[in-house]
C-alpha cells in the first residue's frame, strides 16, 4: 500500500516535504525524489502523520535499506537542527560524505593497497641510507601494508614508492576493504612515566562511574597529549573507538605519528587530501567499528561510530571549531551533546580554555583537570613588556626588541615574531594629500602586497595593480602605511643579513605542501628568524625558539567585540607557549602603547588562569555569555535601508516578549563588504530554555514572510563573531 512519507531535503527551509512511497523506508535512509524541476537526494524522516490533502509526487528510488546513522548520532543531528534552528535536511547533508550526498551506495569499492613482496620483506634497510625517503617507506611497509590514502596522509614520497616498486620490493594489489575487520589492541611502545598531575588526570577519567565532560587545562608543554594517550589506551583496550577533533589538519601528522608509535590499531584521518572515495571509505570504517581512532577537524563530529568510547577535543578554545556560515554549529558543543547521548566521556583540552568551558568546569558541571607544570625539562618563560610610546620604530620593531633579537641570534637561537597582518602594508597613502586607497566594494582599505605588486582587499578578495599615482591629486608620492609580514620580513633581512628569515602566512603557504615543508625547515633550524601570522601561533613545536615577540595587538585592547579580550589572552598565551620549549630559558616580548592596561598587566603578571577568571567575573557583572544566551540575526542587502528594515521586522517578533533584550539593528563591524550592506540584531536571553522555545516558535513564521524574501538573512545561535 502506498505510504506518505516525510523527507528532509537540502533546501534552506525548515519544513519537511511529503512524498508517496510504495514502501516505508527506514528513518535515516536516503531517497531520491523529484523537487521542482530537479531530482534530489533526501532523507526519510518517517511516515507523515497528517499528510497534506494535495497532489504529491512519488519517491523515485529508496537508496538505503537501513538508516545511515546509529541511533545516538541521529539524535544528536536532530538536536542540532532544533538547537541552531537550521533546516534538518541541510544538517543531515552536512553529516554525510560527498558521495553519499550524491546518491552513491554506502559500500566499499576496490582500492589499491601497497605491500612488501617476499624480497621486500627480507630487504635490509641499511643499504638505503642514501635514500631516506625510500628507507622510511620500506621500514613502514615492512610493519604494515599502506593504502593509497595512507601514503599521502603520512607524507611518504610518491617517487620513493615508485622506486621501491621498480626494485621489486613493493607491489600494488587490489584490495576490497571489509567492514568487519577486527582489531586487537596492542601497545606498540611503552607509555611515559606520568608526573603526579598527569597521573591524577588519567586516574580521574578512569575512575569515573558516570561518564562526563572534562576540561583538561594544561599549559603548553605540560603533556596533555600523554594524558590523551593514556586515557585512550583504556578505551581502546576495551575494543572501543576514540573520536578526536583537532583545529587544523595541518597539525595532525605530528599527532598521528605519536598515536601510531604508541598504539598498534587502525587510525583513520579525515584529511583534506582524501579523495571523495577515500573519505567515504574512512566514514564506512568508522561506522563499522573497523577504525579504532578517528581524527578530523570540526565536521568529524558527525562521523558515525559503531562503538564509541571517548571523544577528545584538542584546543577546544579554537575558533575553527565553529562553522561561520550556512549551518553555524560549534563542534565542541556538539561533542559534549554527543558524548552525553552516547554515555561516553569527552575531554576538552586546552592551555587557554574558552570562557564557556572554564565556567562549566568552575561551576562543577565538568570535571576540572589541571596540568600546571611543564613536563620534562622546560622552564616557564620570562615576560617583557616594551612601552612603544615615543619609540622610533623600524617596520614596527622597537629598539629594545631589536637588541633582544640580536642577543638571541648571537647565542645561536631562533626567534619568532608574530604579526597578525599579512601583506606589505595595511594601507596605501598619498604622502602629499592624505588619500588612502580604498576598496570600492568594502568599507576597508586595500592592503599593499609586494609579492605580486598588487593591492588586495582582505575582505572581498578584490585585487588591482599598484597605482603609480594618487587618484585625488596625481602625486607619485605613494607610501605604504603600517606594517605587514612582508615588510617585516624585508626589514629583518636588512637588519640581520647573516640570518635567514622565514615568513609563514597565508600568502607564503599558498602552494600545497609548502606549510609542512616550512615547518619542517623551521624545526630543523634552517632559519633563525621566523615571522608569521596566527598560523604560527598554533601547536607547532620549535625546540630552538627562545624569544617570541608580539608586535602589535593593541587593537584588541579597545575592541567593540566583547570577546576580543578573551581572544587576546588566548593568543598571547599560545604564542608565549612557543618560547623555550626545550631546556633553554624562553623570553616573551609584548610591544604595546598601553603597558599600563589592566588586561596586559593581568596577563603578563598573573597568567591566563587568573586573567580568565577576572574577565569571567566581568562577564557575569555585565550579563554577557556564558552568563546569558545569545542569538544573532544578520541581514545584508544592496541598500542599507533594506537590511535595516528586514531586521526591524524580525525584531517586532521579539520586542513584546518578556525576558529578552533586543539590541539593534546595528551595522556590522565592517558594514559594507563586497558591495553589500550588513546589519545585525542581537537577542540576549537569561535562559537557554527560553531561547530555544522562542526561536522554535518564531523561525518557521519568519521563513514564510514575504517581507524577508528580498534580503539575505540568517540566524546564528551562540555567535562567536560580530
Ligand atoms: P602539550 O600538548 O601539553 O603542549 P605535549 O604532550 O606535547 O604537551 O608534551 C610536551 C613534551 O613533554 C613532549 O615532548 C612529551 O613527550 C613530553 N612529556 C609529556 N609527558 C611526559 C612525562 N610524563 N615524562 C616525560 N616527558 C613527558
Ligand atoms: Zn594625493
Ligand atoms: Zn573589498
Amino acid at each position: 500500500m502506498t505510504q506518505v512519507i516525510q523527507v528532509a531535503l537540502p533546501v534552506p527551509l525548515l519544513r519537511l516535504f511529503d512524498y508517496d512511497c510504495s514502501t516505508l523506508p527506514a528513518r535515516g535512509a536516503r531517497v531520491r525524489v523529484p523537487f521542482g524541476k530537479r531530482v534530489m537526494v533526501g532523507i526519510c524522516i518517517g511516515a507523515a502523520e497528517q499528510p497534506q490533502p494535495y497532489q504529491r509526487k512519488a519517491v523515485l528510488e529508496v537508496l538505503d535499506e537501513q538508516s545511515l546513522w546509529p541511533e545516538h548520532l541521529w539524535q544528536m543531528l536532530t538536536f542540532a537542527a532544533d538547537y541552531y534552528q537550521h533546516p534538518l535536511g541541510d544538517v543531515l547533508q552536512h553529516a554525510l560524505p560527498a558521495l553519499l550526498r550524491q546518491g552513491e551506495g554506502a559500500s566499499y569499492q576496490a582500492t589499491t593497497l601497497y605491500q612488501v613482496t617476499n624480497a621486500g620483506a627480507a630487504q635490509e634497510l641499511a643499504p638505503l641510507q642514501r635514500a631516506p625517503q625510500q628507507q622510511r617507506l620500506l621500514a613502514t611497509l615492512q610493519q604494515r601494508a599502506l593504502l593509497a590514502r595512507d601514503i599521502r596522509i603520512e607524507e611518504f614520497s610518491a617517487s620513493a614508492l615508485k622506486a621501491l616498486q621498480s626494485k621489486g620490493w613493493v607491489e600494488a594489489v587490489t584490495h576490497v576493504p571489509a567492514a568487519d575487520t577486527q582489531w586487537g589492541f596492542k601497545i606498540a611502545a611503552e607509555p611515559l612515566q606520568l608526573n603526579p598531575e598527569q597521573a591524577l588526570a588519567v586516574a580521574a577519567i578512569a575512575a569515573a562511574t558516570q561518564p562526563r565532560p572534562y576540561l583538561l587545562e594544561g599549559i603548553t608543554g605540560s603533556g596533555k597529549t600523554e594524558v590523551y594517550l593514556q586515557a585512550m589506551a583504556q578505551v581502546l583496550r576495551e575494543g572501543k573507538q576514540v573520536l578526536m577533533l583537532v583545529p587544523e589538519i595541518g597539525l595532525t601528522p605530528q599527532t598521528l605519528r605519536r598515536f601510531q608509535q604508541r598504539f598498534d590499531v587502525p587510525v583513520v584521518m579525515l584529511h583534506s587530501a582524501l579523495t571523495d572515495r577515500e573519505r567515504l571509505d574512512a566514514w564506512l570504517d568508522a561506522r563499522a567499528g573497523s577504525a579504532a581512532i578517528i581524527i578530523g577537524t570540526r565536521s568529524a563530529i558527525f562521523t558515525p561510530c559503531a562503538n564509541l568510547g571517548m571523544i577528545l577535543v584538542d584546543e577546544e578554545h579554537d575558533n575553527s571549531l565553529k562553522q561561520q556560515d550556512g549551518f553555524r554549529y560549534h563542534a565542541r558543543d556538539l561533542a559534549v551533546v554527543r558524548a552525553q547521548l552516547e554515555q561516553v566521556p569527552v575531554i576538552l583540552g586546552s592551555a587557554t580554555p574558552s570562557f564557556e568551558t572554564l565556567n562549566n568546569a568552575l561551576q562543577g558541571r565538568y570535571g576540572y583537570l589541571q596540568l600546571t607544570e611543564r613536563a620534562g625539562l622546560a622552564k616557564p618563560a620570562k615576560h617583557v613588556v616594551i612601552d612603544m610610546k615615543n619609540q622610533p620604530l623600524k617596520a614596527g620593531l622597537s629598539k629594545p626588541l631589536i637588541s633582544l633579537i640580536e642577543q638571541q641570534l648571537a647565542a645561536g637561537q631562533q626567534v619568532l615574531l608574530f604579526l597578525n597582518r599579512r601583506g606589505y602594508a595595511p594601507a596605501l597613502l598619498c604622502h602629499e594629500c592624505g588619500w588612502l586607497a580604498q576598496c570600492r566594494r568594502c568599507d576597508a582599505y586595500y592592503t599593499v602586497h609586494q609579492g605580486d605588486k598588487q593591492l588586495h582587499c582582505h575582505h572581498c578578495g578584490a585585487t588591482q595593480r599598484l597605482p603609480q599615482q594618487c587618484h585625488d591629486c596625481g602625486s607619485t608620492q605613494l607610501v605604504g602605511r603600517g606594517v605587514g609580514t612582508e615588510q617585516l620580513e624585508q626589514t629583518l633581512t636588512e637588519l640581520f643579513p647573516a640570518y635567514p628569515v622565514l615568513r609563514i602566512d597565508r600568502d607564503s603557504t599558498r602552494h600545497k605542501g609548502s606549510l609542512a615543508k616550512y615547518l619542517e625547515d623551521a624545526r630543523a633550524n634552517k632559519y633563525q628568524i621566523l615571522v608569521g601570522t596566527q598560523m604560527l601561533a598554533k601547536g607547532h613545536h620549535f625546540p630552538e625558539v627562545t624569544l617570541v615577540a608580539l608586535l602589535d595587538v593593541d587593537a584588541a585592547l579597545y575592541s567593540a567585540d566583547y570577546r576580543a579580550a578573551e581572544r587576546l589572552g588566548q593568543l598571547y598565551t599560545q604564542v608565549a607557549g612557543r618560547a623555550g620549549r626545550a631546556s633553554k630559558q624562553g623570553l616573551v616580548v609584548l610591544q604595546t602603547h598601553h603597558p599600563e592596561h589592566e588586561l596586559v598587566q593581568d596577563l603578563v603578571n598573573n597568567g591566563y588562569g587568573h586573567f580568565a577568571r577576572t574577565a569571567l567575573h566581568e562577564r557575569q557583572l555585565t550579563q554577557l555569555p556564558p552568563f546569558s544566551y545569545q542569538a544573532l540575526f544578520r541581514a545584508e542587502a544592496q541598500h542599507a535601508t533594506a537590511a535595516v528594515a528586514a531586521l526591524e521586522f524580525i525584531a517586532s517578533y521579539f520586542n513584546e516578549i518578556a525576558d529578552i533584550s533586543v539590541l539593534g539593528p546595528l551595522p556590522a563591524l565592517l558594514e559594507r563588504r563586497a558591495g553589500r550592506h550588513r546589519f545585525q540584531l542581537l537577542l540576549q536571553f537569561q535562559q537557554r530554555g527560553l531561547r530555544a522555545q522562542v526561536l522554535r516558535h518564531v523561525l518557521p513564521q519568519l521563513e514564510q514572510r514575504a517581507e524577508l524574501r528580498k534580503v539575505r538573512w540568517s540566524l546564528d545561535v551562540d555567535p562567536q563573531d560580530f
